[in-house]
């Protein structure tokens, strides 16, 4: 398959794009590098497997690379909730207005497969928990969850309207090895920063779940080889929660650490954050895939790559 991945120079894309080139898949990858790199996917660019376009999905110059290709998997945006919420007009931009011209470039290169990575902020504070995808009313707290959910609309109205099929992946918290950003990126810098105490966001006790990233790619890979419908939504995560205190606990086991723990206080770290999360993985479980690692597994890797990293 011909596949071009928006994004694959991040965290999430660059793992899509080491399974996408071990599946043998010709892999362009479209991306501003503003906050990916190009070593994440140097390997397969020196070995002639995947080619990179550095190019903002905002501008021009890129849309031709669509021409032949058999799926987009769109990841490109701007996965911060903070800072979504400090600077709405970026984040709208980044995550609305760049879907919208990726679908119109599949429209017009006759593309009719795209996968989309949304998230579980697109379900608000739900009353529900764990959240299925079913679960309504959908009322996000976040630009960043509200900016998805407008991206799941526009691309079920281009799927139902121009032939093309979709598969959205709403996320949880997705944790691993080139991660940028997160909890575990923040409390290992600012542990490095000063090891005798951590400053945490909020109570401590925001609960949430967590998944390593390769299992997430392959989660993603068997859900779009295994269902066919025109929009087929699907969440992604593990069975399990931590808590953001359970978290700084095994941060500091791992570095050898004793801190005295800092919180800022309230039931929210940031704007826009929701204190509890987990997803109902049911439909993901039906269709044939069982998340193999739980959250405090994945946070352990994770923690662990980090700090190597
Ligand atoms: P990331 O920042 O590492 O990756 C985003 C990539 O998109 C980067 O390489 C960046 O350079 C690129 N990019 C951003 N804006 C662009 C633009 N306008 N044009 C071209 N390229 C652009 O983030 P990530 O954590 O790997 O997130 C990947 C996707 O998964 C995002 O859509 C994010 O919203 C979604 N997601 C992530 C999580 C998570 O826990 N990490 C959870 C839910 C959803």
């Amino acid at each position: 398959m011909r596949s071009i991945v928006t994004g694959g120079a991040g965290f999430i894309g660059s793992h899509l794009v080491d399974f996408l080139v071990s599946s043998g898949d010709d892999v362009i990858i479209i991306d501003s590098l503003v906050s990916g790199d190009k070593n994440y996917v140097r390997e397969h660019l020196e070995a002639g497997r995947a080619r990179l376009v550095s190019a903002d999905l905002l501008g021009d110059g890129w849309q031709e690379e669509l021409d032949g290709a058999d799926r987009v998997y769109h990841l490109a945006a701007d996965p911060d909730v903070r800072e979504g919420s400090a600077d709405p007009d970026r984040q709208l931009n980044n995550t609305i207005i760049a879907t919208h011209r990726v679908l119109e470039a599949m429209r017009r290169a006759n593309v009719t497969e795209i996968v989309f990575t949304s998230t579980s902020t697109v379900y608000g504070e739900a009353s529900v928990i764990p959240t299925p995808e079913d679960y309504s009313p959908m009322e996000p707290v976040s630009v960043y969850g509200a900016s998805k959910l407008a991206c799941e609309a526009l691309i079920s109205a281009y799927c139902h309207s121009f032939s093309m099929r979709s598969w959205i992946f709403r996320f949880a918290n997705i944790i691993g090895a080139r991660s940028g950003h997160g909890v575990i990126t923040d409390f290992i810098r600012k542990l490095k920063e000063n090891p005798g105490e951590l400053e945490i966001l909020g109570d401590g006790k925001q609960t949430k779940s967590y998944l390593e990233v390769r299992e997430c790619i392959r989660a993603i890979m068997y859900v779009a080889g295994h269902s066919s419908d025109i929009v087929n939504t699907c969440n992604i995560g593990s069975e399990d929660w931590v808590s953001v205190t359970e978290i700084a606990d095994i941060i500091c086991h791992e570095m050898n650490l004793s801190p005295s723990y800092r919180y800022t206080g309230g039931r929210r770290g940031w704007i826009g954050d929701v204190p509890r999360m987990q997803l109902d993985i049911s439909r993901l479980k039906e269709i044939g895939f069982v998340p193999g690692i739980n959250s405090r597994e994945s946070v352990k890797i994770a923690v662990r790559a980090a700090l190597e990293q």
